[in-house]
């Protein structure tokens, strides 16, 4: 047991002593795709990744899906085994074949530097239409990119 008191990375609010010492977020703040720490999905078991409150797609660099969370599943409406080995901006949501979205991915893979942008992006689903919240990451060291996605109020 630590004596010293730990504080969210994001809001700065006491972390309670039980939590766990990989844990860096509040519980409100793991809630928050913008505000999640992308470097840990890296590190997530299939059960946590599983668990996350909001939609992850990986992606290899070419934008082909090598997973799919079920946040995400339920937010799309899709089963993973649809998606998985599919490029996730011509095949899967080619909504996001648009330069704000993947446009800016292809960018982040072409420079080979690690890349992060936040923005507003209106999914259009079969079944309807969802105003998200999406982080777009890529990750070179890695050679992964994720889509973070959650749904705005
Ligand atoms: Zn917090």
């Amino acid at each position: 047991m630590s004596t010293t008191a730990r504080t969210c990375a994001h809001c700065k609010a006491p972390l309670p002593d039980s939590s766990p010492p990989a844990q860096t977020l509040c519980a409100d703040c793991t809630h928050r795709a913008d505000v999640f720490p992308v470097q840990a999905l890296e590190g997530l078991t299939p059960e946590a990744f599983d668990a996350l409150p909001f939609g992850v797609v990986e992606l290899d660099p070419e934008g082909v899906i090598t997973a799919y969370n079920r946040a995400e599943e339920r937010l799309a409406r899709r089963r993973r085994e649809e998606v998985l080995g599919r490029n996730f901006f011509t095949e899967v949501a080619p909504c996001t074949n648009v330069q704000e979205f993947a446009g800016r991915f292809r960018e982040m893979v072409a420079s080979g530097a690690p890349g992060e942008e936040g923005l507003e992006f209106v999914f259009r689903f079969p079944h309807g239409t969802a105003l998200v919240q999406v982080q777009l990451v890529f990750s070179a060291v890695a050679g992964r990119g994720y889509v973070l996605v959650q749904r705005r109020a």
